[in-house]
């Protein structure tokens, strides 16, 4: 509620000139986002994707073309919670743009409106790169999707008012299509209920929890340190006689620790594709989920 008050009142506060919008331009600093927009701003959107599925977007690097289409950027769509930090804060800074800064109508961070896992009491630099907001990799529960959809709708609305019943009726569709995915993956899943994983990183906690799966072991020592011998060794000694379905690595990481820790135990290691892109058959939201759950059920 106090989003929409807030949200009301920027919408007042935006300078409106008076020819309407060619496409509204959106800056999604992931993959995820990007389908996202693409989903509910349809034609009416141009979106730039500021990373591939290959890269890890705790790093980035502000290159020249990031710079040029934040400049004309009308929404920045990201995760948010510290995800981004090392890197969007700079290019927004050196674009200069109005519109865009934080706290405006185009700023939208997807993890703002979702209830986040991992949150940290006391968060300090020595537990690695952490979030102290909470985790901010939001996107892997579709529950979350359905949220931020609801909320992309209407900044896209806000911002190209002209084109209000599209972006209603693409969110009323989108709804409506992911209620019944969302229905299907909860029966294909119960196999999956109380199975436990070690991760590399913790960027699968709300695909996890969402599907009633636990963390036994995480192979970074923290968040972000790339693993040491001890730690691995610690790890091994941990998951040895557990009953451990998989080892999940992102397209990104390195899998030589993971794959360390199958030959001594057998667990296999298993690439989910993460992030629309991912993997050859995860080309939309849709098959990100599909692919990731018949993955994870093929371990
Ligand atoms: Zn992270």
């Amino acid at each position: 509620m106090k989003n929409f008050i807030l949200l009301f009142v920027l919408a007042f506060s935006v300078c409106w000139s008076s020819q309407a919008f060619a496409k509204v331009n959106v800056f999604a600093c992931a993959p995820e986002w990007g389908a996202l927009a693409e989903e509910i701003g349809g034609d009416n959107v141009s979106i730039t994707v500021a990373t591939a599925a290959s890269q890890d977007v705790h790093f980035v690097r502000a290159k020249p073309s990031l710079l040029t289409a934040m400049r004309k950027a009308d929404l920045v769509f990201c995760s948010g919670a510290s995800l981004e930090q090392g890197w969007l804060p700079l290019l927004v800074r050196k674009a200069g743009d109005r519109d865009v800064q934080q706290e405006s109508i185009g700023w939208l961070m997807a993890s703002d409106y979702v209830e986040k896992l991992d949150v940290m009491a006391n968060a300090d630099r020595s537990q690695g790169h952490v979030h102290p907001e909470g985790n901010p990799h939001v996107h892997l529960d579709p529950r979350n999707i359905d949220i931020i959809a609801e909320m992309l709708a209407e900044r896209l609305l806000l911002i190209d008012r002209e084109n209000m019943a599209v972006y209603q009726s693409n969110l009323a569709r989108f709804k409506e299509k992911w209620a019944n995915l969302s229905q299907k993956w909860v029966g294909d899943t119960s196999s999956l209920k109380g199975k436990q994983v070690v991760v590399y990183h913790n960027a699968w906690s709300y695909l996890l929890n969402w599907l009633g799966m636990d963390v036994i072991a995480t192979l970074e020592p923290k968040p972000g340190v790339p693993p040491t011998a001890a730690h691995l060794e610690a790890v091994l000694a941990r998951v040895d006689n557990a009953s451990v379905q998989a080892i999940l690595v992102a397209p990104y990481e390195d899998g030589d620790a993971a794959q360390w820790l199958s030959d001594k135990t057998s667990i296999p290691v298993v690439q989910l594709p993460f992030t629309v892109g991912g993997d050859a058959k995860a080309t939309n939201l849709e098959m990100l989920f599909e692919q990731t759950i018949t993955k994870l059920k093929g371990a």
